[in-house]
């Protein structure tokens, strides 16, 4: 079976064909090629053929697919069960990694995903403050759950409106909108009746757009002055942009901080964590509610415990990550200018991304102004060469341990002739 067919039958009885909606390829046209197997740096579909990822599963794949460090831990879990219910040592193992990276982190919590591990630290914040308010940046996504599910809205918006339907209001009014890297748009709507500020310091889900240094000290000054948390969401950029995450580039310390992705090592996991003062609000030792059938699974845990494990001992490896991640960005661009073709890069550890934007991109503003048809056209391209990329302009792109340099120069050589022919 080809993927045309492949997705034809997905239609007809999973929604859009997909489980997540960037995958159905619906901002660069074509077809998402179906996927048999990942191999290191690579990707194969039904048709055998054989892409360079950059997409690394959205993220969590640091070390590449098929990591025999990771596998091997795994299949030694797997053969003592699969979910227990119950305590087990590993979350502790895996709290205490945590815990040493991040000392500012005292206690965390275990859940299943990154939606879940902000849904919950925003209620604890709530809980902890006593307040309702949340403030929330333009361009950040913190997962699907209702109150987070507002983006831009115009430019004098305080107010939220939700930007899913089925989403009353009411849930969203108390999600305020600031402008990203902009610390007037953040004074304007904080006051003592907000809980929580959260961000994503490295921004990863309107493209790349790392908040200026001078941005995330004034916003940690000033949320601490009127008893707001701060709230990191590195569910992405945690042990991703740097072995520590934000805390690792700007050495700002949050007041929550969530986690997934690379957390799980490819399995579902998300965490939250912070002060041992904040988190003991949450039951059993508080009065804020949150649980998890699955929560702390052994296998989701193995997973990630074996791939923090890796990356703590290796960890002059994000070095050669951004390496190879400016190449690839420093080539792109020199193709781009070569071409007369505006183009914005930027690079954090083993994250990366581009646009084709002829100003530079510090906010959600600024990403919109994109050229979204000629994304889809090199993308396309792109694809059609083997190079799998994110489907979409406003998504970062990944380079993994499994990555090599080799990859990196056919890729190069890939894009050369790709924008050859773009304009
Ligand atoms: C991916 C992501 C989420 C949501 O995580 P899921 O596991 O997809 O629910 C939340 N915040 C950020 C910053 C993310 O990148």
């Amino acid at each position: 079976m080809g993927n045309q067919i492949a997705f034809e039958e997905a239609k007809k009885v999973i929604v859009g064909g997909v489980n997540s909606p960037v995958r159905a390829f619906g901002s660069v046209g074509g077809i998402p090629p179906f996927i048999s197997r990942g191999e290191g740096g690579y990707l194969i579909d039904i048709e055998e053929n054989r892409y360079i990822d950059f997409v690394q599963s959205w993220g969590p794949l640091i070390l590449g697919h098929t990591d025999e460090r990771v596998l091997d831990a795994v299949k030694d879990a797997v053969s003592r069960g699969l979910s227990y219910g119950a305590p087990t040592e590993l979350e502790t193992e895996v709290a205490n990694i945590v815990a040493t990276l991040f000392p500012h982190i005292e206690k965390m919590r275990f859940v299943s995903s990154g939606t879940e591990a902000v849904m919950s630290a925003i209620r604890l914040a709530r809980g902890f403050t006593g307040r309702d308010n949340i403030v929330k940046f333009e361009g950040n996504y913190h997962g699907h759950s209702d109150s987070l599910l507002v983006k831009a809205g115009s430019g004098a918006t305080t107010f939220g409106k939700p930007s899913s339907a089925g989403v009353p209001e009411d849930f969203s009014k108390h999600t305020l909108l600031a402008k990203y890297n902009n610390i007037e748009s953040v004074k304007d709507v904080i006051s003592e009746e907000v809980a929580c500020v959260i961000i994503e310091p490295i921004a990863g889900n309107m493209g790349l757009v790392p908040s200026d240094k001078e941005f995330l000290h004034e916003l940690r000054k000033i949320t601490k002055e009127k008893g707001i948390l701060l709230i990191f969401d590195e569910v992405m950029s945690g042990f991703r942009a740097d072995l520590r995450g934000a805390y690792g580039v700007y050495g700002i310390e949050a007041d929550l901080v969530t986690f997934g992705k690379v957390i799980g090592g490819g399995m579902p996991v998300g965490a939250f964590g912070g002060r041992a003062e904040v988190l003991d609000h949450l039951s059993p030792n508080g009065a804020v509610y949150q649980a998890g059938t699955l929560s702390g699974n052994p296998i989701a845990m193995t997973a990630g415990k074996a791939t923090l494990e890796v990356l703590v001992k290796n960890s002059k490896l994000y070095k050669v990550l951004e390496t190879r991640a400016n190449r690839l960005m420093s080539g792109f661009e020199e193709f781009a200018k070569r071409e007369d073709i505006g183009f914005q890069t930027a690079v954090r550890g083993s994250m990366f991304g581009f646009f084709f934007n002829s100003e530079k991109v510090s906010n959600f503003d600024d990403a919109l102004k994109s050229d979204t048809e000629m994304f889809g056209k090199f993308h396309k391209e792109m694809l059609k060469r083997g190079v799998y990329l994110a489907p979409s302009q406003f998504e970062a792109g990944f380079i993994s341990t499994a990555t090599t340099d080799a990859m990196i120069e056919e890729t190069l050589k890939i894009a050369d002739e790709v924008f050859t022919n773009l304009k």
